[in-house]
């Protein structure tokens, strides 16, 4: 087991407080909630509760600064320098937001130290390239006129992320708003409130100016909701699932607030008759399985040319028994624990809906005695009708399905109301862009799956949401075009 640093220690005493113009405050209604640890289902630590109130304050703060403040006027290249600093900062304590969010979120402490955190400090230093870089364009008209535009930023951005990956979520929103000049009120998702909170600590050190990143921790009903409605928002920014975003898009609309929405997802992962299985079966595996299934563009529905179905699916199960299920803290733990007993109970009513709906449960699907772990399932003899394979699991679930042809396959990855992302096993180059170029997903990923970078863009079609975030596409998520005539 990872010894827990003395500075975790010390951070998670006494309530967490929220962030709001540079200083940390207690919420106004005096509310607190706990944060539990998801491997041993004890409380961790109590975080103050931001109320209507507290999301007030925090929007006048970023709105005072984005209309008055020294960010507007700050140059360029010293929001650049603020970025890296914080990104140099992270890295220095890249060890102890690891384990605040393996403590809060379950997973894996290998998986944050490989992947989530190099990830998010990745994604700062690129945006962080970025702040002098997206200009307009001049427009010749005539003789007489040419006309010029300005990328001006679209002024203070609501950012609502969810548990799954806390603090990399918290990034992918935080830098392409501040490498645009946008000020932000950041709320975090109540089931994994720590880290952002950590965040807020490392923003202060690194000498942002007071109001430009707010953190208020609470509830998507109170605090999620009010930032939605508050008229000096500018733009909401949403990673979560489709009926939230929904009812955000419908709310946002009465005070014509800019909206991106990052989705749910139930994507194919499909392996050709001509792929290399040897490499096609654990990435699919891997392709659902990390992050304990937790992942919206996790490939949650396996097709399988049929006369390799079984075999496919005996090593599918192979795997599934070989995980090691455990504390993220241990460092031979390959999968943690989902992240609330809810989720664990989300999980579990899948698995007896896919049962009793006549799939067959080749292994696991199982809770532990204590933690809310679910064993990592394999499910055969699956119809596409089956909730297992329409809807969003969000858990460690593999949903083996046989086809006959390439026509019918794509037809079937297609037919769903999400298009997050979507994979392809094979060894032939024409099948790889044939397929690509049919199915209906913001990703494709060929020969790899859930593979994400700083400068590639990730979101989704139809009921996945809009907007991309990453690469050079999420600047245009927190800037407004002017265009400007000049008669000369
Ligand atoms: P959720 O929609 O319940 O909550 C997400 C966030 O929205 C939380 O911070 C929550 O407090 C807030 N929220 C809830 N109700 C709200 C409301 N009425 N108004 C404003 N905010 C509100 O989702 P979840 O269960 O936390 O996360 C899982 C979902 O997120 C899955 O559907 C998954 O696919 C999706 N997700 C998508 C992406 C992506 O990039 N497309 C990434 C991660 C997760």
């Amino acid at each position: 087991m990872v010894k827990i640093h003395s500075e975790v220690i010390e951070f998670l005493k006494g309530p967490k407080k929220l962030f709001i113009n540079g200083e940390w405050k207690e919420s106004i209604e005096g509310n607190t909630f706990e944060s539990i640890n998801p491997a041993t289902g004890e409380v961790l630590g109590h975080v103050c509760e931001a109320g209507v109130q507290d999301v007030d304050l925090a929007v006048e703060a970023a709105y005072q600064e984005f209309e008055f403040g020294e960010w507007s006027s700050i140059s360029s290249y010293e929001r650049s320098r603020l970025m890296d600093k914080l990104a140099d900062l992270m890295e220095r304590d890249i060890e102890i937001l690891a384990q605040i969010d393996t403590l809060d979120n379950g997973k894996s402490i290998n998986e944050m130290l490989s992947a989530d955190l190099p990830n998010a400090i990745e994604n700062l230093r690129y945006f962080a390239g970025w702040t002098n870089k997206h200009y307009g364009e001049t427009i010749p008209i005539s003789e007489t006129y040419f006309n010029y535009t300005r990328h001006e930023p679209v002024g203070v951005v609501g950012q609502i992320i969810p548990w799954n990956f806390p603090i990399m979520m918290a990034i992918w929103k935080i830098a392409p708003a501040l490498a645009t000049g946008c000020t932000i009120v950041l709320k975090p998702a109540e089931q994994t409130p720590l880290s952002a909170i950590y965040l807020g600590k490392l923003v202060e050190e690194a000498g942002f100016p007071k109001g430009v990143i707010n953190i208020i921790n609470g509830f998507g009903k109170t605090a999620g909701e009010a930032l939605v409605k508050h008229p000096k928002v500018n733009k909401i920014a949403f990673t979560g699932s489709t009926p939230v975003g929904q009812r955000i898009m419908k709310e946002a609309a009465n005070t014509l607030k800019r909206v991106t929405l990052e989705l749910g997802g139930k994507s194919p992962n499909i392996i050709l008759p001509d792929a290399d299985l040897d490499k096609a079966i654990p990435g699919v595996f891997s392709g659902i399985m990390v992050n304990q299934g937790q992942v919206c563009c996790a490939g949650s529905r396996v097709f399988i040319p049929r006369h390799m179905y079984e075999d496919v699916t005996k090593k599918l199960v192979e795997y599934a028994e070989n995980v090691t299920l455990g504390n993220g803290l241990e460092e031979s733990t390959t999968m943690g624990p989902l992240v609330s007993k809810r989720q664990q109970e989300i999980v579990i009513s899948y698995i007896n809906k896919g049962i009793e709906e006549g799939a067959k449960l080749l292994t696991g699907g199982k809770p532990l005695e204590s933690g809310f772990y679910v064993t990592p399932a394999v499910f055969a003899e699956v119809e596409d009708g089956m909730a297992i394979a329409k809807e969003e699991i969000f858990g460690p679930v593999v949903v083996a399905m046989p086809y006959d042809s390439l026509e019918e396959v794509i037809e079937r990855a297609n037919s769903t109301v999400y298009g997050l992302a979507a994979g392809i096993w094979t060894e032939n180059l024409r099948n790889a862009h044939k397929v690509t170029n049919l199915l209906k997903a913001g990703t494709v990923w060929v020969n790899c799956y859930n593979l994400t970078n700083a400068a590639a863009p990730f979101g989704g079609f139809k009921e996945s949401g809009f907007g991309r975030e990453m690469g050079s596409y999420a600047l245009s998520n927190y800037t407004e075009v002017k265009s400007v005539w000049i008669n000369l």
